[in-house]
């Protein structure tokens, strides 16, 4: 039996359409194989951080049911931004679509290829804004209350934006490996 565990994925991107890229980003996320139950935040304007000079970033948080190892499914959402051209060319730099696991239960991971919860996460208003909005009562691992994180970390500027929801249904591409 799937032993389902709930999973926060964070999406961003600032290139190429970027509304379209998180459309696009969840509808794949939502289609993953042995992935059930998606829920998505809404769309978050954020200003780029890093020193890179760019454009503005859209994002947003989704959550999954998975059965799919933490490893497996941080290979599954590659498999995504590749297949919406991500490439990188610069640490922090722009991007068409950027998807990292935020949390995986309250599994604690340390891995040099993958740490969770994310290790920016207590930091970036862009991740715990959305978080909070669709589980405002979690606990992160390690850092307690997301509540208790959103009031020590500075608000750069968000804005929530005022668009349709992301819809699990839209994607304009077929199937392919890595989703159901
Ligand atoms: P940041 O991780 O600070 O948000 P980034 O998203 O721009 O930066 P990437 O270039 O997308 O960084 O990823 C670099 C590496 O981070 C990936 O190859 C992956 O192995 C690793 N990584 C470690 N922990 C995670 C995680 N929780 N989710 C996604 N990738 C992770
Ligand atoms: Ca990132
Ligand atoms: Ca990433």
């Amino acid at each position: 039996m799937t032993a389902w565990v709930k999973a926060y994925v964070g999406l961003g991107s600032n290139l190429d359409d970027p509304e379209a890229q998180i459309r696009r980003g969840y509808a794949a996320l939502a289609r993953l194989r042995e992935c059930r139950d998606p829920h998505a935040s809404g769309l978050y304007l954020s200003r780029p951080f890093g020193g890179v000079e760019q454009p503005d970033y859209i994002n947003a948080v989704a959550s999954i049911e998975t059965g799919l190892s933490p490893e497996v499914l941080l290979a599954a959402l590659q498999d995504i931004e590749r297949r919406q051209h991500r490439t990188r060319e610069v640490h922090w730099g722009p991007r068409t679509l950027d998807l990292d696991i935020l949390l995986y239960g309250d599994k604690i991971v340390n891995r040099p290829d993958l740490v969770i919860p994310h290790p920016g996460l207590a930091q970036r208003d862009f991740v715990l804004y959305p978080l909070c909005e669709i589980a405002p009562e979690i606990v992160i691992p390690g850092l307690g209350p997301v509540g208790d994180c959103l009031k020590s970390c500075a608000n750069r500027g968000l804005e929530r934006l005022d668009r349709e929801p992301l819809s699990a249904a839209r994607d304009d591409e077929g199937a392919v490996s890595g989703e159901t």
